[in-house]
């Protein structure tokens, strides 16, 4: 967990920048970035979560490690309340309404077009990551008064392990 930043940290309130070399480099982001991913665990990682402001985020909504590069478009459709968390805001769940589909255009590893797709989890992940990217944490997406509420929640309380 040492190296995700958390809720406070200012590379979780900026904009990410577009990645422009497809190298071994990034695929080397990508792995490492999978690897804290899993051990965390979560389901989504960008990587502003780990202080760097780049477009990128990886994900595994239950069919394996994918990898999204430079999403520059979001579909959306319906509606949906989910339990959302994040490893930013660790110990922390809120029940948080966003569409229910999500369809991200992004590219490869290899700079390639490709989308992700899906309801549930996936529709819900896709969307949580493309925030970060745009420097936005999932607090944006509460209400006024349940954000002032969890900031509050946050200030008092902390998150698990600041003790230690
Ligand atoms: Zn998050």
């Amino acid at each position: 967990m040492e190296e995700i930043v958390i809720f406070g940290h200012p590379s979780l309130r900026t904009k990410s920048s577009e990645i422009t070399e497809f190298n071994n480099e990034l695929e080397k982001l990508s792995e490492r970035m999978i690897k804290i991913m899993y051990e965390a665990p979560g389901v989504g990682l960008a990587a502003p979560q780990i202080g760097i402001n780049k477009n990128i985020f990886v994900f595994d909504a239950g069919d394996g490690p994918k990898t999204a590069i430079n999403p520059n478009k979001i579909e959306v459709e319906g509606s949906a309340v989910f339990l959302e968390g994040c490893l930013s805001l660790p110990g922390y769940y809120w029940e948080i309404e966003r569409p229910e589909f999500a369809k991200i255009y992004c590219q490869n590893l290899k700079g390639e077009p490709i989308t992700y797709e899906g309801d549930e989890l996936t529709g819900r992940v896709l969307q949580h990551e493309f925030d970060h990217l745009k420097g936005k944490l999932l607090l944006s997406s509460l209400t006024r008064k349940e954000r002032k509420e969890a900031i509050k929640k946050i200030t008092v309380n902390g998150f698990p392990g600041d003790d230690i």
